[in-house]
């Protein structure tokens, strides 16, 4: 690049020398400003994107021969399928601009991946491409006018987020908390959230990956807290109070996402989640028909087919004596049987509505020994909190992370509970309830 100024740069001098030469034998000229000048890009570029239907032949094979035509697509196998691509998939093809003969084809497999087809004497060879990454942290802070969701997608430091990676922000939360809080119902207004989210971002500003660093919930003056730690600095770390017990139990807290829990009917005769615990000992949520249903823990499944009011049905056998059964599915998950092992979240099926059902909804069951649990308010098993060995490392490592959640605007120090006492009446907005974790 600088050496391209350069070069421009010494042309543009020469170009002003002649000028001056050819304007001595009168007088001095004025000389303004170097009008900047640009070299014509070196080639011609035509974009096409898959459509339904559409072949790869179809875009390349009217611009080469059939000789090349075999080159081309044994360069193009030893990266991707030309049988597989996906509708939507960029196909660029570059023209040099001197004889307008094609030398070269980027195929965009994935946002990630491109395969760059290259032509000389040879014929076409290919490279894979990947997609150059950075990393930044997205902080973020509110307060919750009715739910979580409008929140956090309407949040405007997050506008630079696609719609798609801010509903992906949400599902992060939801895991994260969804021990502590139910944000489908336990949500109440004026609650308020903040979290430091660490990303990898495209180019084009889309998101690869994300992860959350810290968060806060305050739900009905209660604060909870979740920060990331990796023991193992491996990746997969987990996450933990400020006191360093995790925030994971052996349940999923319910087998559907927060956002797919529907709440269009809750001024009608439908409620987003009915508890009619005592007339049938489950809990159903309202959700569209298809939207995936997790497995609640590790277990096998026991159950996979057909079950008189329950309709299609899933039942999985877990550790402890513990059973759940998910009922009125639409359809079963690919490439699972009775006898398939399945891990907590794990997608088993999708809602719907067989069976005894007035609507699309999952019908959710726990049982242990036999006996039915009410899942929303059983006692589970914690995971294990951080190894004492860790316990210096996950004390730096927490107050940093805790830092960054303090560093966003407006939203003041962290509440933990053992501040509460000390700081309830100088908080401004009211006591704090107290209380530890439950
Ligand atoms: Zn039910």
């Amino acid at each position: 690049m600088s050496g391209a100024l350069r070069t421009h740069a010494r042309m543009a001098t020469v170009a002003f020398a002649t000028v001056v030469m050819a304007a001595c034998s009168r007088e001095i000229p004025e000389v303004g400003q170097l009008q900047p000048f640009y070299v014509p890009p070196a080639e011609n570029v035509e974009i096409y994107a898959l459509r339904s239907g559409d072949t790869f032949g179809e875009v390349l094979w009217p611009v080469m021969t059939a000789n090349e035509q075999a080159s081309f697509l044994m360069a193009f196998r030893e990266h991707a399928s030309p049988r597989r691509m996906r509708q939507g998939t960029e196909i660029t093809l570059r023209y040099l601009r001197d004889d307008d003969s094609l030398r070269g084809v980027d195929v965009a497999l994935t946002p990630d991946q491109t395969v760059r087809l290259s032509r000389d004497a040879l014929g076409w060879s290919a490279d894979l491409i990947r997609t150059p990454i950075y990393v930044d942290t997205i902080f973020a802070s509110g307060e919750i006018e009715d739910v979580l969701w409008n929140a956090v997608v309407h949040n405007p430091a997050l506008q630079t987020m696609t719609f798609a990676d801010r509903n992906s922000l949400i599902d992060h939360l939801d895991r994260v908390f969804q021990w502590q809080v139910d944000f489908s119902r336990q949500i109440r207004v004026g609650d308020t959230y903040r979290f430091a989210f660490e990303r990898e971002v495209r180019p084009d500003g889309s998101m690869r990956a994300g992860r959350l660093l810290a968060a806060e919930l305050v739900n009905q003056r209660k604060p909870f807290h979740a920060v990331y730690f990796d023991p193992n600095g491996d990746g997969r770390g987990s996450y933990f109070d400020l006191e360093g017990e995790s925030v994971r139990r052996a349940f999923l807290l319910r087998p559907l996402a927060y956002r797919y829990i529907s709440s269009r009917f809750t001024s009608g005769r439908f409620h987003p989640i009915l508890q009619r615990w005592r007339a049938h000992r489950g809990v159903d949520y309202a959700a569209d028909s298809g939207t995936e249903i997790m497995a609640t823990a590790d277990g096998v499944i026991i159950e996979r087919g057909w079950d008189n009011s329950y309709g299609n049905t899933v039942r999985i056998r877990h550790s402890n004596g513990w059973i759940t059964r998910y009922a009125h599915l639409s359809g079963f998950r690919g490439g699972q049987s009775v006898g398939t092992r399945v891990l907590q979240g794990d997608i088993i099926g999708y809602v719907g509505m067989t069976g005894l059902a007035t609507g699309p909804h999952l019908h959710y069951e726990m049982l242990q020994s036999g006996q039915f649990k009410d899942p929303l308010s059983v006692d589970l098993p914690s995971g294990d909190p951080v190894p004492s060995e860790d316990r210096m490392r996950w004390q730096e490592e927490r107050n940093v992370r805790v830092a960054l959640l303090e560093s966003i605007p407006e939203a003041g120090p962290v509440r933990t509970v053992l501040a509460e006492a000390q700081t309830a009446e100088s908080a401004g907005d009211g006591p704090v309830s107290s209380g530890g974790q439950q």
